[in-house]
């Protein structure tokens, strides 16, 4: 039986700038992921290093967190069994240029930097990214009519 799971996603300041905050956010609706938490952040120093702290040591680092303070990003904490692999796969590979076609990176993106979104990468860091932007009065339970046509038992 498959897991229901949560999982953060991030819209990078490039989603934003390029008007693609509902066309993303119109694919994670169409595959059935439920959003259970949706706001805009103001990324700080602080938050960046934590939430990025696997790569510090690596030469891009200044810039990628340059680069995600640029704007707003937005929020979002996604429902659904196995989501945080199915959202890696919405989503597609770090490089765009090697992520599969019909990914949103591979089909709107053409470089790593400025490759739009972050998705947690496996159920455990999902719990500690989810508790990191969203508080619990920021998460919301709720039923959709739709719920059992898309989730079923999560077979
Ligand atoms: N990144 C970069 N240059 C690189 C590798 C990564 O600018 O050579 C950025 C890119 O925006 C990526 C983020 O750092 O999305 C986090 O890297 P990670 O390996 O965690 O990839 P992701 O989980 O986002 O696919
Ligand atoms: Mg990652």
């Amino acid at each position: 039986m498959a897991e229901k799971q949560q999982t953060l996603v991030l819209l990078k300041p490039d989603a934003l700038q390029r008007d693609l905050l509902g066309e993303i956010i119109r694919r994670f609706e169409m595959k059935g992921l439920k959003i259970v938490g949706l706001k805009f952040i103001r990324l700080t120093d602080e938050m960046l290093d934590e939430h990025y702290s696997h790569l510090t040591a690596k030469p891009f680092f200044a810039s990628l967190k340059q680069f995600m303070m640029q704007t707003p990003v937005v929020g979002m904490v996604l429902e659904g069994f196995d989501a945080v692999s199915e959202i890696r796969k919405v989503v597609g590979s770090t490089n765009p240029r090697e992520a599969d076609a019909g990914t949103i990176r591979a089909d709107f993106s053409m470089n790593v930097p400025s490759n739009l979104i972050h998705a947690s990468d496996s159920p455990e860091s999902a719990v500690t990214e989810v508790k990191r932007f969203f508080s619990d009065a920021e998460l919301f339970d709720y039923e959709k009519i739709t719920d059992r046509f898309i989730f079923g038992e999560g077979i």
